[in-house]
């Protein structure tokens, strides 16, 4: 399964905030459960969701016109709706299922935006709607190196992956933060180093020291190395093109961005 089978997955999931909490500076975590959730499938790694949300500004919000899935005609349907409900995508930080719950790391980046000023509100009891996508991350037998880089709204995904990947893998994580206190506890493989590049004081625009960081990278072993490049556009766009220069199958590059400075999704 990889990022473009989650519009094959069919499944959607009512649910509501249980409970809200501050994990670092720049993190809030939603608590999310009762309604569908029990019946959540558990990809685990980086699996991920799109999530419908409450209108801004307490508008009412049509939850029932949420499609089973997102393929292009659902998609131009869906939005042919005024009261639907504004759509962004998300990763499962932790999973419950015994109890129906999961955990979901919002980045608060500010007034800008509906995903993220809203989780830095949520109340308990606010719903919203779930879409499985599946995982992104596709496990590569032959791995003999994982690479995984992204910024701070990757830190769920790469986290997952990391918690997830066999107890023998080796590799290295780069995960670019806006403060050193936004680094949260990493359990994963012995053999994997987490690089946390904290861009407090950088004139830098977001991505930037990650992606600096990947450039440095040189894989021994090309041709088996597995690497995961997601986060601000410029993180998965220019670190593919640094791996494939370096002798990287493209086959062997997981890509997504995750968000674009100054560019609001959907
Ligand atoms: C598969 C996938 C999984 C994802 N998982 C997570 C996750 O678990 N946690 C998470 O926080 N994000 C995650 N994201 C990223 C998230 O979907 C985007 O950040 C999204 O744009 C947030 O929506 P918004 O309504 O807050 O802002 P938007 O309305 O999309 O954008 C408004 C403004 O905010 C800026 N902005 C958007 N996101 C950020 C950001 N992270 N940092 C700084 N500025 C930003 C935009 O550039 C724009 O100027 C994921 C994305 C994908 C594709």
């Amino acid at each position: 399964m990889g990022f473009d089978d989650g519009r094959k997955l069919k499944g959607v999931y009512a649910a509501e905030v249980l409970r809200a909490k501050q994990v670092t500076p720049h993190m809030v975590r939603l608590t999310f459960g009762r309604g569908d959730l029990e019946r959540l499938p558990q990809h685990g790694f980086d699996q991920w969701f799109r999530l419908f949300l409450p209108r801004p500004g307490g508008e009412a919000t049509n939850f029932d016109i949420v499609p089973e899935r997102l393929g292009m005609i659902d998609y131009l349907k869906f939005m042919t709706h005024g009261d639907r409900p504004p759509l962004r995508n998300y990763t499962v930080r932790e999973h419950r299922p015994d109890l129906g719950e999961i955990d979901v790391d919002f980045v608060v980046h500010g007034d800008l935006g509906i995903a993220g000023p809203w989780a830095a509100k949520a109340e308990p009891g606010e719903r919203v709607v779930l879409m499985d996508q599946g995982k992104g991350f596709d496990l590569a037998a032959d791995a003999s190196f994982h690479l995984l880089v992204g910024d701070e709204s990757a830190l769920p995904a790469i986290l997952g992956i990391l918690r997830d990947l066999p107890a023998t893998a080796r590799g290295l994580a780069i995960i670019e933060i806006p403060d050193m206190a936004d680094v949260q506890e990493v359990s994963g493989p012995a053999g994997f180093e987490v690089r946390w590049l904290p861009r407090k004081g950088s004139p830098d625009q977001p991505g930037a020291l990650a992606l600096a960081e990947l450039r440095s990278f040189t894989p021994e072993e090309p041709a088996t190395l597995s690497a995961y490049l997601v986060g601000e556009r410029t993180i998965p766009t220019e670190g593919r093109r640094h791996l494939v220069s370096a002798g990287v199958p493209k086959s062997r590059i997981t890509f997504v961005g995750y968000w674009r400075i100054g560019k609001a999704q959907a």
